[in-house]
Protein backbone atom coordinates (compact mmCIF):
# COMPACT_ATOMS: atom_id res chain seq x y z
CA UNK A 1 0.00 0.00 0.00
CA UNK A 2 1.49 3.53 -0.90
CA UNK A 3 0.12 5.31 1.88
CA UNK A 4 -0.01 2.89 4.69
CA UNK A 5 0.06 4.82 7.85
CA UNK A 6 -0.56 8.23 6.24
CA UNK A 7 -2.28 10.99 7.90
CA UNK A 8 -4.57 13.06 5.02
CA UNK A 9 -6.58 15.77 4.82
CA UNK A 10 -8.99 16.38 1.60
CA UNK A 11 -11.02 19.86 1.07
CA UNK A 12 -13.81 18.79 -0.96
CA UNK A 13 -14.37 15.57 -0.23
CA UNK A 14 -17.75 14.82 -0.39
CA UNK A 15 -17.91 14.14 -3.76
CA UNK A 16 -16.09 14.60 -7.57
CA UNK A 17 -12.40 14.15 -7.97
CA UNK A 18 -12.59 15.06 -4.08
CA UNK A 19 -14.46 11.88 -3.49
CA UNK A 20 -12.26 9.91 -5.44
CA UNK A 21 -9.55 11.13 -3.84
CA UNK A 22 -10.53 10.20 -0.52
CA UNK A 23 -11.38 6.59 -1.42
CA UNK A 24 -8.12 6.17 -3.27
CA UNK A 25 -5.93 6.93 -0.24
CA UNK A 26 -8.31 4.70 2.16
CA UNK A 27 -7.49 1.89 -0.34
CA UNK A 28 -3.85 2.58 -0.15
CA UNK A 29 -3.94 2.90 3.70
CA UNK A 30 -4.00 6.40 4.60
CA UNK A 31 -6.44 7.89 7.40
CA UNK A 32 -8.01 10.62 6.00
CA UNK A 33 -10.26 13.45 7.14
CA UNK A 34 -12.48 14.43 4.49
CA UNK A 35 -14.05 17.97 4.37
CA UNK A 36 -17.18 19.80 2.51
CA UNK A 37 -19.76 23.21 2.39
CA UNK A 38 -22.16 21.28 4.96
CA UNK A 39 -22.73 18.84 7.56
CA UNK A 40 -25.25 16.99 5.41
CA UNK A 41 -23.01 16.41 2.53
CA UNK A 42 -20.35 15.38 5.06
CA UNK A 43 -22.30 13.07 6.78
CA UNK A 44 -23.80 11.63 3.22
CA UNK A 45 -19.90 11.01 2.20
CA UNK A 46 -19.04 9.38 5.63
CA UNK A 47 -22.24 7.05 5.17
CA UNK A 48 -21.51 6.08 1.57
CA UNK A 49 -18.05 4.84 2.39
CA UNK A 50 -18.71 2.99 5.95
CA UNK A 51 -21.78 1.40 3.80
CA UNK A 52 -18.63 0.25 1.77
CA UNK A 53 -16.17 -0.20 4.64
CA UNK A 54 -17.25 0.35 8.39
CA UNK A 55 -14.10 0.12 9.84
CA UNK A 56 -12.32 2.93 7.27
CA UNK A 57 -10.35 5.14 9.19
CA UNK A 58 -12.38 8.47 8.02
CA UNK A 59 -13.53 11.53 9.68
CA UNK A 60 -15.75 14.59 8.44
CA UNK A 61 -15.29 18.43 9.22
CA UNK A 62 -17.28 21.68 7.39
CA UNK A 63 -15.05 24.56 8.32
CA UNK A 64 -15.27 27.65 6.25
CA UNK A 65 -12.20 27.02 3.93
CA UNK A 66 -11.91 31.30 3.82
CA UNK A 67 -11.27 31.24 6.99
CA UNK A 68 -7.47 30.97 8.11
CA UNK A 69 -8.76 30.58 11.78
CA UNK A 70 -11.22 27.73 10.54
CA UNK A 71 -8.87 25.75 8.59
CA UNK A 72 -6.12 26.05 11.45
CA UNK A 73 -8.55 24.71 14.01
CA UNK A 74 -9.57 21.68 11.28
CA UNK A 75 -5.88 20.48 10.91
CA UNK A 76 -5.14 20.84 14.30
CA UNK A 77 -8.49 19.09 15.61
CA UNK A 78 -6.95 16.09 13.04
CA UNK A 79 -3.32 16.14 14.44
CA UNK A 80 -5.01 15.84 18.18
CA UNK A 81 -6.99 12.71 16.66
CA UNK A 82 -4.07 11.17 14.49
CA UNK A 83 -1.38 12.38 16.16
CA UNK A 84 -0.01 14.42 13.12
CA UNK A 85 -0.69 15.15 9.32
CA UNK A 86 1.57 13.61 6.50
CA UNK A 87 -1.00 14.92 2.95
CA UNK A 88 -2.90 17.81 2.72
CA UNK A 89 -4.46 17.95 -0.64
CA UNK A 90 -6.38 21.81 -1.22
CA UNK A 91 -8.87 20.61 -3.79
CA UNK A 92 -11.99 22.16 -2.99
CA UNK A 93 -12.97 25.03 -5.87
CA UNK A 94 -15.75 26.40 -7.87
CA UNK A 95 -16.25 27.03 -11.75
CA UNK A 96 -17.75 30.03 -13.28
CA UNK A 97 -18.68 30.58 -16.68
CA UNK A 98 -19.76 34.41 -16.76
CA UNK A 99 -18.88 36.76 -19.71
CA UNK A 100 -16.57 40.01 -18.73
CA UNK A 101 -19.37 42.27 -18.79
CA UNK A 102 -22.00 40.60 -16.43
CA UNK A 103 -19.24 39.96 -13.90
CA UNK A 104 -20.30 41.56 -10.12
CA UNK A 105 -17.74 42.17 -8.26
CA UNK A 106 -18.53 39.78 -5.80
CA UNK A 107 -18.82 36.78 -8.08
CA UNK A 108 -15.08 37.48 -9.03
CA UNK A 109 -14.01 37.30 -5.40
CA UNK A 110 -15.65 34.43 -5.03
CA UNK A 111 -13.75 32.57 -7.12
CA UNK A 112 -10.12 34.26 -4.93
CA UNK A 113 -12.20 33.61 -1.67
CA UNK A 114 -13.10 29.68 -2.27
CA UNK A 115 -10.05 28.57 -5.21
CA UNK A 116 -7.06 30.99 -4.00
CA UNK A 117 -7.55 32.21 0.18
CA UNK A 118 -8.74 29.07 0.70
CA UNK A 119 -5.92 26.70 -0.84
CA UNK A 120 -3.45 29.40 0.37
CA UNK A 121 -4.90 28.94 4.08
CA UNK A 122 -4.76 25.09 3.75
CA UNK A 123 -1.34 25.26 3.09
CA UNK A 124 -0.22 27.31 5.85
CA UNK A 125 -2.14 25.36 7.95
CA UNK A 126 -0.33 22.08 6.97
CA UNK A 127 3.19 23.57 6.88
CA UNK A 128 2.69 24.72 10.10
CA UNK A 129 2.34 21.36 11.43
CA UNK A 130 4.55 19.61 8.42
CA UNK A 131 7.88 22.10 8.55
CA UNK A 132 8.91 21.51 11.89
CA UNK A 133 8.74 17.76 12.03
CA UNK A 134 10.91 17.61 8.40
CA UNK A 135 7.94 15.78 5.80
CA UNK A 136 5.00 16.29 4.13
CA UNK A 137 3.21 16.68 1.48
CA UNK A 138 1.42 19.69 0.04
CA UNK A 139 -0.97 18.59 -3.35
CA UNK A 140 -3.39 21.42 -4.66
CA UNK A 141 -5.67 21.38 -7.14
CA UNK A 142 -5.47 23.10 -9.95
CA UNK A 143 -7.25 22.96 -13.59
CA UNK A 144 -6.00 22.95 -17.50
CA UNK A 145 -7.84 26.28 -17.55
CA UNK A 146 -4.33 27.28 -15.60
CA UNK A 147 -2.60 26.37 -19.01
CA UNK A 148 -5.20 27.16 -21.67
CA UNK A 149 -7.16 30.00 -20.01
CA UNK A 150 -11.31 29.88 -21.05
CA UNK A 151 -13.45 31.56 -23.03
CA UNK A 152 -15.67 33.10 -20.23
CA UNK A 153 -15.99 33.24 -16.58
CA UNK A 154 -12.33 34.66 -15.91
CA UNK A 155 -12.24 34.46 -12.21
CA UNK A 156 -11.68 30.50 -12.83
CA UNK A 157 -8.40 30.62 -14.87
CA UNK A 158 -7.79 33.58 -12.67
CA UNK A 159 -7.72 31.54 -9.56
CA UNK A 160 -5.97 28.08 -11.40
CA UNK A 161 -3.02 30.55 -12.17
CA UNK A 162 -2.75 31.52 -8.91
CA UNK A 163 -2.94 28.07 -7.51
CA UNK A 164 -0.26 27.05 -10.14
CA UNK A 165 2.03 30.17 -8.72
CA UNK A 166 1.44 29.20 -4.80
CA UNK A 167 2.53 25.35 -5.52
CA UNK A 168 5.62 26.35 -7.54
CA UNK A 169 6.31 29.39 -5.29
CA UNK A 170 5.61 27.16 -1.94
CA UNK A 171 7.36 24.10 -3.42
CA UNK A 172 10.75 26.47 -3.64
CA UNK A 173 10.48 27.87 -0.14
CA UNK A 174 9.40 24.61 1.78
CA UNK A 175 11.94 22.12 -0.17
CA UNK A 176 14.58 22.64 2.98
CA UNK A 177 12.02 22.01 5.13
CA UNK A 178 11.63 18.62 3.80
CA UNK A 179 7.97 19.44 2.18
CA UNK A 180 6.94 18.41 -1.38
CA UNK A 181 3.89 20.65 -3.22
CA UNK A 182 2.66 19.80 -6.19
CA UNK A 183 -0.90 20.25 -7.86
CA UNK A 184 -2.55 18.44 -10.27
CA UNK A 185 -4.77 19.85 -13.21
CA UNK A 186 -7.44 18.31 -14.37
CA UNK A 187 -8.71 18.32 -18.11
CA UNK A 188 -12.73 17.87 -17.95
CA UNK A 189 -13.45 15.20 -16.05
CA UNK A 190 -16.88 13.06 -15.54
CA UNK A 191 -18.08 14.98 -12.17
CA UNK A 192 -21.48 15.01 -11.69
CA UNK A 193 -21.43 18.54 -13.34
CA UNK A 194 -19.57 16.95 -16.58
CA UNK A 195 -22.69 13.98 -16.20
CA UNK A 196 -25.16 16.84 -16.30
CA UNK A 197 -24.25 17.80 -19.54
CA UNK A 198 -26.28 17.41 -22.60
CA UNK A 199 -24.36 14.13 -24.90
CA UNK A 200 -23.98 16.35 -27.51
CA UNK A 201 -22.15 19.08 -25.75
CA UNK A 202 -19.82 16.29 -23.87
CA UNK A 203 -19.16 15.25 -27.63
CA UNK A 204 -18.13 18.62 -28.76
CA UNK A 205 -15.89 18.92 -25.85
CA UNK A 206 -14.33 15.67 -25.76
CA UNK A 207 -13.28 16.83 -29.87
CA UNK A 208 -10.59 18.50 -28.27
CA UNK A 209 -9.33 16.13 -26.30
CA UNK A 210 -6.72 13.95 -28.18
CA UNK A 211 -8.01 10.70 -26.41
CA UNK A 212 -11.18 11.37 -27.31
CA UNK A 213 -13.46 11.68 -23.75
CA UNK A 214 -13.45 13.33 -20.89
CA UNK A 215 -11.20 11.72 -17.43
CA UNK A 216 -13.02 9.70 -15.06
CA UNK A 217 -12.25 10.88 -11.23
CA UNK A 218 -10.72 7.76 -10.37
CA UNK A 219 -8.14 8.59 -13.29
CA UNK A 220 -7.16 12.16 -11.92
CA UNK A 221 -7.28 10.47 -7.90
CA UNK A 222 -4.23 8.09 -8.95
CA UNK A 223 -2.12 11.08 -9.76
CA UNK A 224 -2.72 12.36 -6.39
CA UNK A 225 -1.87 9.44 -4.95
CA UNK A 226 1.16 9.07 -7.03
CA UNK A 227 1.88 12.38 -5.79
CA UNK A 228 1.75 11.59 -1.90
CA UNK A 229 3.28 8.71 -1.68
CA UNK A 230 7.18 8.01 -1.22
CA UNK A 231 7.26 7.40 -5.14
CA UNK A 232 7.27 10.97 -5.91
CA UNK A 233 9.96 11.38 -3.03
CA UNK A 234 11.51 14.13 -5.89
CA UNK A 235 8.71 15.54 -7.34
CA UNK A 236 7.97 19.14 -6.00
CA UNK A 237 7.03 22.33 -7.78
CA UNK A 238 5.29 20.48 -10.63
CA UNK A 239 1.39 20.93 -12.22
CA UNK A 240 0.94 17.60 -13.39
CA UNK A 241 -1.63 17.10 -16.11
CA UNK A 242 -4.16 14.68 -16.66
CA UNK A 243 -6.65 16.00 -19.18
CA UNK A 244 -6.24 13.00 -21.87
CA UNK A 245 -3.88 15.39 -23.92
CA UNK A 246 -6.35 18.47 -23.58
CA UNK A 247 -5.49 20.51 -27.09
CA UNK A 248 -7.98 23.56 -26.41
P1 LIG B 1 -17.59 19.15 -7.43
O1 LIG B 1 -18.43 20.35 -7.60
O2 LIG B 1 -18.11 17.80 -7.80
O3 LIG B 1 -17.06 19.08 -5.91
C1 LIG B 1 -16.60 20.24 -5.28
C2 LIG B 1 -16.23 19.96 -3.86
O4 LIG B 1 -15.86 21.21 -3.28
C3 LIG B 1 -17.37 19.40 -3.03
O5 LIG B 1 -16.87 18.45 -2.10
C4 LIG B 1 -17.89 20.62 -2.25
O6 LIG B 1 -18.37 20.28 -0.96
C5 LIG B 1 -16.64 21.46 -2.13
N1 LIG B 1 -17.00 22.87 -2.05
C6 LIG B 1 -17.63 23.61 -2.99
N2 LIG B 1 -17.84 24.85 -2.52
C7 LIG B 1 -17.32 24.89 -1.26
C8 LIG B 1 -17.22 25.87 -0.26
N3 LIG B 1 -17.70 27.12 -0.42
N4 LIG B 1 -16.63 25.55 0.92
C9 LIG B 1 -16.12 24.32 1.11
N5 LIG B 1 -16.18 23.33 0.20
C10 LIG B 1 -16.78 23.62 -0.96
O7 LIG B 1 -16.26 19.51 -8.18
P2 LIG B 1 -15.13 18.61 -8.89
O8 LIG B 1 -15.46 18.61 -10.33
O9 LIG B 1 -14.90 17.34 -8.19
O10 LIG B 1 -13.89 19.62 -8.68
C11 LIG B 1 -12.95 19.45 -7.66
C12 LIG B 1 -11.75 20.31 -8.00
O11 LIG B 1 -11.28 19.94 -9.30
C13 LIG B 1 -12.06 21.81 -8.06
O12 LIG B 1 -10.97 22.53 -7.52
C14 LIG B 1 -12.18 22.07 -9.55
O13 LIG B 1 -11.86 23.40 -9.87
C15 LIG B 1 -11.16 21.10 -10.10
N6 LIG B 1 -11.36 20.72 -11.51
C16 LIG B 1 -12.48 20.04 -11.92
C17 LIG B 1 -12.61 19.71 -13.26
C18 LIG B 1 -13.81 18.94 -13.78
O14 LIG B 1 -13.95 18.82 -15.01
N7 LIG B 1 -14.66 18.40 -12.94
C19 LIG B 1 -11.61 20.08 -14.16
C20 LIG B 1 -10.50 20.75 -13.70
C21 LIG B 1 -10.36 21.07 -12.37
Amino acid sequence: MLLEGKVAIVTGGTRGIGLSIVKSFLAEGAKVALCGSREETVTKALDAIKAENPMAPVLGYWPDLTSNEAVSAMVNSVVETWGTLDVMVNNAGISQSTPLLDYTPEEFQRAMDLNVTAVFNGCQAAARIMAPKGTGVILNTSSMVSIYGQKSGVGYPTSKFAVNGLTKSLARELAPQGVRVNAVAPGVTSTDMVAALPEAVVQRISMGIAMGRPGEPQEVADAFVYLASDKASYVTGVVLSVDGGALF
